[in-house]
């Protein structure tokens, strides 16, 4: 059998710990065997960072801008602990909020269903995709505590030396005050980013916001989806027989509930830090969460939501053998091929990753797993595998279909 070819590079970033154990695991065994990979490897280790003094992270972030996708492995995130233990010239940033800065991305996040693991919400049949808008509002804040009595007030500047000024708070006493902020730019790329992926996906957007309370702040955010909306994707959600649908938040909470899932909901910075972690623990475990960045221009970026898992690197390296989830790390390979293959019109390469997807969920609702999911799963007679037996017990069930 000939190997399926590529001919459009995709951008590969490999990562740390367990993660970049399993990494290897899955091009070896899972990929390899089927296709010419055609990537360009960037290898964002914290090592190799430190080594680039983090260059190598802009030149990945600059690759994706080029090519289009790019496939991600989870990565260290230095805090002063790291900087000890990998003897760090400094604590370099997060390497993904580099790459989201560099595309102007927002981050979607999905769980992989699987028949015998059900949600805790009972009515969820159909994954449930938050969009998380990645700028401004609490996490760009200034705060202040108030010591005592005195006017607190907001006062904006223009360019051009007009000065407006309003009285947030007359306090009697001490308390606390805060300022944030966010941009119409930052606004239209992050509805952009929502329209194209709902596009994309066949599936409904909902977006939601407070804004019979924050009736500026909030409401600034409504109007410019609708007149995006309005402008540039009715004609486009109509043909693909789709929906775009505002309600308020607390709204939003009580439909998804209810609902049977199968919708994309775009939320507000803070509204999707909350959300997406409840999201992930209805449906089951973090394990099994996809996470993808979609610039407003249209690039790329998969990755499993998790991080290195490093509570397993450490047992990995003392000998010990671990039972470590490699199926959104796989997903993120299958979402980022399947999409370079839409790209390059290579059918080809898309039915490889739609097939291997299939595989994997296949061999877990035939009872084969890693420990996380034997909890989670109704399965009977499950079969407990290790890190590296699970990749080769997908592989049996790929080579076996037809
Ligand atoms: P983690 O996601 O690695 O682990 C959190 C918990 O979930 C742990 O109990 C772990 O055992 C479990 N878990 C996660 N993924 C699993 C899997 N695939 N199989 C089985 N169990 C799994 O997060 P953490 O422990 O908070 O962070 C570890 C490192 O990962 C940190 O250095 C952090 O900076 C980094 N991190 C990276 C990313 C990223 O690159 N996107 C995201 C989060 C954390």
């Amino acid at each position: 059998m000939s190997k399926i070819k590529m001919q459009v590079p995709l951008v590969e970033m490999d990562g740390d710990e367990m993660t970049r154990i399993i990494w290897k695991l899955i091009k070896e065994i899972l990929l390899e065997p089927y296709i010419e990979l055609n990537t360009e490897y960037y290898d964002l280790g914290l090592e190799n960072r430190d080594k680039t003094d983090d260059q190598v992270t802009i030149d990945a972030a600059m690759a994706i801008k080029k090519y289009g996708v790019g496939v991600k492995c989870a990565t260290i995130t230095p805090n002063a602990q790291r900087v000890e233990e990998y003897k760090l010239k400094k604590m370099w940033k997060s390497p993904n909020g580099t790459i989201r800065a560099i595309l102007d991305g927002t981050v979607f996040r999905a769980p992989i269903i699987v028949n015998s693991i059900k949600p805790f919400v009972i009515g969820w049949k159909k994954p449930i995709t938050i969009a998380r808008h990645a700028y401004g509002d609490v996490y760009k804040n200034v705060e202040y505590q108030v010591k005592g009595a005195g006017k607190a007030e907001l006062v904006f500047t223009s360019s051009t030396g007009e000065v407006v000024r309003e009285t947030i708070h007359e306090f009697d006493g001490p308390g606390v005050i805060m300022g944030m902020h966010n941009t119409d730019e930052s606004i239209r790329s992050f509805a952009r980013s929502c329209f194209n992926y709902a596009l994309d996906q066949k599936q409904d957007l909902w977006f939601s916001t407070k804004d019979t309370i924050s009736k500026t702040y909030d409401h600034r955010f409504k109007d410019i989806f609708q007149e995006i909306y309005d402008n540039e994707y009715k004609d486009k959600f109509e043909a693909a027989g789709i929906e775009y649908f505002y309600t308020l938040i607390d709204d939003v909470v009580a439909r998804i509930i209810r609902s049977e899932g199968g919708m994309v909901w775009a939320c507000k910075n803070y509204d999707g830090d909350v959300m997406s972690d409840m999201v992930a623990s209805a449906f089951g475990s973090l394990a099994m969460m996809t996470s993808v960045l979609v610039s407003p221009d249209g690039k790329y970026e998969y990755e499993a939501a998790h991080g290195t898992v490093t509570r397993h690197y450490y047992r990995h390296l003392k000998g010990e053998e671990t039972s470590t989830n490699s199926m959104a790390t796989l997903f993120a390979w299958t979402g980022a091929l399947r999409k370079r293959g839409e790209l390059d019109g290579n059918k080809e390469l898309v039915d490889f990753a739609n097939k291997l997807e299939k595989a994997s969920i296949d061999t877990i609702e035939n009872g084969v797993m890693t420990k996380d999911l034997a909890q989670l799963s109704q399965v009977e007679n499950k079969k407990i595998v290790n890190t590296e037996q699970f990749l080769r017990e997908i592989k049996l069930t790929f080579d076996a279909m037809k």
